[in-house]
């Protein structure tokens, strides 16, 4: 793998939709504040298309998102890249963990891990793999590959191995702690299919990716992506989550929860309507052309950042 060029003094960010739909206003707000960071560091902002779950991806979603990118003035500085395409890599990072001892093949149903009294712990809809497999298949045949997470720290250690914190640029000081909230958790699941989080951490690393601005919702995965880049000894990236756009009911917008697809006709008020969910105080009378909106939201976004970190 060539090393990606590092121009725009080094800053590289990214879109990373998922091509389950049309953009709706929640993923438009994940694009628009990963453009402008990267805009307002002079840096390069990329766009990768996370196709990797065939399930999942529905036919002409992806060109459908980018066409939309383009009306709505995000010009990626390099060609789009798919996931579906870079599965070698996936591969050879797999391996690369297998070598090093990281994972181990797992070969517990669904149903036997949520049978497991070990079990009972349940975090959102996530359960605690009890690490039945991680000494042996037992006689089972072996389903998905897992990614060993640190054991936790006896109580009096000065350092937890399990711990893994991080300064979020706009949510401020996370941690988690992997042994207890996470698990080991699956990189190859027992369909075929690469986890999102294998897919992430390869392409973000093979990408050059320094900055990573996308939807809280995946503040929960950032630290296991951060130990997964350890495992791999690849660069952590800077993070930076948004607030999540929520519907009437108080759920995240997605697909799922009937958000709409994108008057692709009417963009400006789509990304003024973004730009207010991010908070940013942009000039009164509003912009009233795309090249107008975008100078003065990056102006915006600058003073957006700098008043979280005076708060923080
Ligand atoms: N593909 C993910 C999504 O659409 C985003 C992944 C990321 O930004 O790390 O939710």
């Amino acid at each position: 793998m060539s090393a990606p060029a590092r121009t725009h003094k080094g800053y590289r960010g990214r879109f990373a939709p998922s091509p389950t739909g049309p953009l709706h206003f929640g993923s438009l707000v994940s694009a628009l504040a990963s453009w402008l960071d990267a805009r307002a560091h002079g840096g390069a902002w990329l766009v990768r298309v996370e196709d990797i779950d065939g399930p999942r991806t529905v036919p002409g979603a992806a060109e459908d998102i980018l066409a939309t990118l383009e009306r709505f003035g995000f010009q990626a500085d390099e060609p789009p890249e798919w996931q579906s395409r870079r599965v070698s890599l996936y591969r050879a990072a797999l391996d690369q963990l297998i070598a090093a001892g990281h994972v181990y093949p797992c070969g517990c149903t669904r149903k036997e891990i949520a049978d497991s009294q070990l079990y009972a712990h349940r975090r959102n809809t996530t359960l605690i793999y009890p690490g039945t497999c991680r000494n042996g298949l037992h006689g089972k045949t072996a389903r998905a590959w897992r990614l060993r997470v640190p054991d936790d720290a006896p109580a009096q250690a000065a350092n937890n191995p399990a711990l893994i914190r991080f300064d979020d640029r706009w949510q401020g000081p996370q941690q988690q702690d992997l042994a207890t909230e996470v698990g080991d958790f699956v990189l190859l699941r027992a369909d075929g299919q690469w986890a999102y989080q294998l897919a992430v951490v390869v392409d973000d690393a093979a990408q050059g990716i320094t900055h990573v601005v996308r939807g809280a919702d995946l503040l929960d995965s950032t630290a296991r992506q951060i130990w997964l880049q350890q495992c791999l000894a690849v660069p952590t990236p800077a993070y930076l989550h948004v607030p999540v756009v929520m519907n009437e009911e108080g759920e995240k917008l997605s697909k799922q929860t009937g958000a709409l697809a994108l008057d692709a006709t009417r963009p400006l008020e789509a990304l003024l309507a973004a730009a207010r969910h991010l908070g940013l105080a942009l000039r009164e009378p509003a912009p009233a052309t795309l090249e107008a909106f975008q100078a003065d939201a990056i102006d915006a976004w600058k003073r957006r950042l700098a008043q979280l970190q005076a708060t923080a």
